[in-house]
């Protein structure tokens, strides 16, 4: 619903100025192209260029970029505003966008629990591997007096987490905010499948190494069809929010990226260690990091 609070008037020609120097084919526009989805000035611009020609000739008219709508970042009523200034159907132009960013990379976020974050940076980030993630979790218990008594019952707990749901794949998110303020297990406990067979003992978890962010370029072209399709619906919401709202903020998306591929090393940022996270698994309590760095940060 649009409002009379029209704040800071933007005319099409103002909306277009940062995409004036940008290539006029899909191709050229988004090829290599690096972006940060919590940094809109690295992706606006060139989905202004490409949306340009997509407009109705009153297209910008009824857009009216920069009229205040009083709707949150998630309505569907974005797509819709959208919809009303293009020249086809917001499905069409969806995957139409979906395969035009094939080319471009995406910065991505995976939370893990790691005592040498440079193994990332050597090795980059694998699909999980079950029978590797045994072994993982047989040197945990290992390692830790208190869990010898749970050498013989191992068998039959890894039995009981029937959770194939992992296997042969890797999960990134587009946003941090929303790993770190609502699925920080991942960076306090580690891996899902060893926090669960060892639900009893998760404390343990909390010994080895420390809750890591990696960041990670994502190129897309790693992703689904069906990924990108939805990404590419969250990139035009989000478009048509900033450019008629014209907020100072980004909207913290809760997206996930599901890849069958191991990510190679060179797309491996940087890491780093949160000091403070809450903690789904208790009741949303405040975790502090004793020792945030790894072997990596020391050396
Ligand atoms: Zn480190």
């Amino acid at each position: 619903m649009a409002t009379e609070h029209q704040f800071k008037p933007l005319v099409s020609e103002q909306l277009l100025v940062p995409a004036e120097d940008l290539p006029s084919d899909g191709d050229r526009l988004w090829r290599g192209h690096r972006m940060i989805w919590k940094r809109p000035a690295s992706w606006v611009p060139q989905l202004s260029a490409w949306l340009a020609p997509r407009f109705r000739r009153d297209g910008m008219r009824r857009l009216k970029p920069g009229l205040f709508r009083d709707l949150c970042w998630d309505d569907l009523d974005w797509s819709r505003t959208l919809e009303k200034c293009l020249t086809a159907d917001i499905d069409y132009h969806t995957e139409e966008l979906a395969e035009a960013i094939e080319p471009a990379i995406l910065r991505t976020y995976h939370g893990c629990r790691t005592a040498d974050a440079g193994i990332y940076h050597r090795e980059g980030l694998h699909t999980h591997d079950r029978p590797a993630m045994i072994k993982r979790l047989q040197a945990i218990v290992e390692a830790h007096p208190e869990l010898q008594a749970e050498k013989d019952r191992l068998p039959e707990a890894i039995a009981a987490v029937d959770n194939k749901l992992d296997q042969g794949r890797v999960f990134v998110v587009a946003d941090d905010q929303a790993l770190i303020t609502e699925a920080a297990h991942y960076l306090i406990y580690g891996s899902e499948w060893i926090s669960s067979v060892l639900a009893f003992h998760r404390h343990v978890l909390k010994k080895i190494g420390a809750p890591t962010l990696l960041e990670i370029d994502m190129p897309l072209i790693m992703s689904s069809f069906a990924a990108r399709r939805e990404f590419a619906t969250q990139m035009l919401r989000e478009w048509t929010r900033l450019t008629c709202n014209q907020p100072d903020w980004s909207a913290p998306i809760n997206f996930t990226f599901t890849l069958r591929v191991n990510i190679p090393p060179e797309c491996v940022i940087r890491h780093s260690h949160p000091r403070e996270l809450v903690d789904p698994l208790a009741h949303f309590s405040t975790y502090r990091v004793l020792k945030a760095e790894c072997a990596n940060c020391r050396s």
